[in-house]
């Protein structure tokens, strides 16, 4: 029996049901790399064997420096590329990447949330084409069902049918980042995979997208994988945290285990270069 399925079962105290919605089993990914002149240098495996989890409801937080594979990771989950080895498993069905039923469900049921607004939103589309588009995406065709949609998704991050008709360059950083959420709701998804979704954000705006995030979550049962390289953010938002080095999964614990009692050598260093701050308290010195 796999570890796995060692995980205790029922409801936890943070409420959320313990029927893990996305199950990824040996996950790995190696690139080829190549020199400038396109002969084959060698590989890099950005993921490694990973096992992972993701219960239904919750936030697992995935940490650790730069180049370590989280993203290549989150772009697994999501079916944008294709694993070298291993298995993605939603909701107990095996996912197939290169299967067309595999991948269309994978885009509906699995949506993500990228770094930066600005370069992720078509600066030429309105709003409602850009939400539009996401059901067209998966074949949604009815009228009337696409235009209740982007009400409500526009509804649910804040804004009204009015900011449908504007460009995205009409909005701040914030702002954009909301419409990128809006644009994930559209399919109404199960998972959210968020890959560094206040990074690029102005210290003092990046906890109202954190608060809409948590707020979507309570509402919808939304699970989520939460990918930043910043400490504070994640203690923030996240229920369980991975550890990730050199596209290893190095340690994986609940929120509190892990920042107040951190097993391996690398979490501890992440946890002593930074203070760990609440985001709201943040850049008020
Ligand atoms: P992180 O998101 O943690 O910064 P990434 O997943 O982006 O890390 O990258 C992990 C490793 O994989 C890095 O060494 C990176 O250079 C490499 N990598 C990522 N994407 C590609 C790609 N498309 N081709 C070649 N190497 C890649
Ligand atoms: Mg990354």
């Amino acid at each position: 029996m796999s570890t796995a399925t060692a995980e205790p079962q029922g409801t936890t105290s943070l409420g959320e049901d313990r029927t893990p919605v996305l199950t990824a089993r040996g996950l790995t990914k190696k690139f080829v790399s190549r020199s400038s002149l396109g002969f084959k240098k060698g590989e890099v495996t950005a993921v490694d064997n990973i096992d992972l989890d993701l219960y239904r409801g919750e936030t697992y937080g995935l940490v650790g420096e730069s180049g370590s594979g989280k993203s290549t990771t989150g772009r697994l989950l999501q079916g944008l590329i294709i694993p070298t080895e291993g298995t993605i498993t939603l909701d107990g069905e095996e996912l197939d990447a290169t299967d067309k039923k595999g991948s269309k469900h994978l885009r509906r049921d699995i949506q993500m949330i990228f770094q930066d607004p600005h370069s992720s939103l078509n600066p030429r589309r309105r709003i409602r084409q850009i939400l539009e588009e996401a059901l067209l995406i998966v074949g949604e065709r009815d009228k009337k069902v696409i235009k209740e949609r982007i009400r409500e998704s526009l509804e649910a991050v804040g804004f009204n049918e009015e900011h449908a008709e504007r460009f995205p360059h009409e909005f701040s950083g914030g702002q954009r980042q909301r419409i990128g959420i809006a644009r994930a709701l559209m399919v109404s998804p199960k998972v959210l995979i968020c890959d560094e979704p206040v990074s690029a954000l102005d210290v003092s705006i990046q906890a109202q997208v954190l608060n809409l995030l948590r707020k979507l979550q309570r509402e919808r049962g939304l699970t989520y994988l939460f990918i930043s390289h910043d400490m504070s953010v994640v203690r923030y938002l996240a229920d369980r945290v991975g550890v990730m080095l050199k596209g290893k999964l190095v340690e994986q614990n609940t929120a509190d285990e892990l920042y107040n009692n951190p097993q391996h050598e690398y979490t501890q260093e992440l946890l002593s270069s930074v203070p760990i701050e609440h985001p709201s308290q943040r850049g008020q010195k």
